[in-house]
């Protein structure tokens, strides 16, 4: 019989993936499943663009704790980024301009300003680059991650180690207690299998269009933004609705997105329309990433990250393992 510890992770997305990846990392004596009930395609991860800019709300349990996720995530990110499969994992760097007409503080971000290798004011002439009008501006590098090219090479590095992928809804954490330890990265999902209310949608609909030429990626206000990506797919955003559940495509809000986005680079009105896409963004404030015993089951939360998990959830994918990997040592009499 198998002295492993038993570990389930609940959730397919990036955050559940990542967990899955990081303790496999740490752990090499532990034995994981994944159950989803959505893979690849079918998460909200899978929608992003993935670009490494939170969003100056995105909090943690504190200021340190939140800025240690973001620091320990563009680590992560920078030494993919640094292998040869970079680009097969969908990691690539971008730089790119934030305009505003009206807000100075829209074009400043507390978060990365220290950790990017450059984020600074735009000049006058590159303030024309921006929508008519625009008033304030930044230009920045970081990287973006695309969830169609990692998830599905995470998912083959986990059951390469021995791993498992089941595609099962789980109901409750009771029916996992045959496990050591449960995380939970199961995004907004998690509302049910909590009963919390604090965790609440925010939709999202982006078009994705094959435009090449964009090389740089743009943000302007209203939510507007165009991040290009490999292959010469360009997304085009968004929106961001508080409390919605619609996962269907507006087409009022596609016109609107694609408006705001010509207002930019007007030359977007002739590229080919690949996709539209929703998502539903699980926030919650703040991100929880906490230890708790429910029912005798030892669970590990990682959710709530919002707009901006694909580029945290390496950040808190570490601290969950550190907590999990705690619980474990308390009470197992394996040596890990
Ligand atoms: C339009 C849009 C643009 C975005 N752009 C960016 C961006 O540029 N950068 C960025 O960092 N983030 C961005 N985000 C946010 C990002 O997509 C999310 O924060 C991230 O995908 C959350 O990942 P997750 O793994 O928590 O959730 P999901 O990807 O939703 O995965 C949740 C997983 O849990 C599973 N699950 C849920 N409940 C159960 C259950 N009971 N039993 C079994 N399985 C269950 C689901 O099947 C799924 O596999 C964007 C989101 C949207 C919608």
């Amino acid at each position: 019989m198998s002295n492993k510890p038993k570990v389930a992770v609940i959730g397919g997305g990036v955050v559940g993936i990542t967990v899955a990846k990081v303790l496999q990392d740490q752990l090499k004596n532990v034995d994981v499943t994944v159950f989803a009930d959505k893979f690849e395609q079918d998460t909200t991860s899978f929608i992003a663009a993935g670009i490494f800019r939170p969003g100056t709300s995105f909090k943690g349990p504190t200021a340190e704790i939140t800025k240690k996720w973001i620091d320990d995530s563009w680590y992560f990110w920078q030494d993919l980024l640094k292998t040869p499969e970079a680009l097969e994992m969908g990691i690539m760097e971008v730089s790119g301009y934030i305009f505003s007409q009206e807000n100075y503080h829209v074009t400043r971000n507390h978060l990365i300003e220290d950790l990017v290798p450059t984020y600074r004011p735009v000049t006058q002439e590159e303030l024309k680059l921006g929508p008519n009008g625009s008033k304030y501006g930044s230009f920045f590098t970081t990287l973006k991650v695309e969830c169609g090219h990692f998830l599905p090479f995470t998912e083959k590095i986990i059951v390469e180690r021995g791993g498992k992928l089941i595609n099962k809804k789980i109901e409750s954490f009771a029916s996992l207690s045959d496990f050591d330890l449960v995380f939970n990265c199961a995004g907004l999902g998690a509302k049910y299998l909590c009963n919390d209310h604090d965790l609440v949608p925010i939709r999202g609909q982006v078009l994705k269009v094959k435009a090449p030429w964009v090389k740089t990626a743009f943000y302007g206000d209203y939510d507007t933004y165009i991040i290009p990506g490999l292959n010469g797919i360009v997304t085009l955003g968004g929106t961001r609705q508080y409390d919605s559940y619609n996962l269907n495509y507006c087409k009022y809000d596609g016109a609107a997105i694609l408006e705001r986005c010509c207002e930019i680079l007007p030359d977007l009105k002739n590229s080919e329309v690949v996709a539209n896409k929703v998502g539903l963004r699980p926030h919650r404030i703040p991100v929880r990433v906490e230890a708790e015993l429910i029912n005798g089951v030892k669970v590990v939360h990682c959710y709530g990250h919002g707009g901006y998990g694909v580029m945290t959830a390496p950040g808190t994918a570490i601290d969950a393992v550190q907590k999990g990997i705690q619980l474990l040592r308390s009470s197992t009499k394996t040596k890990l």
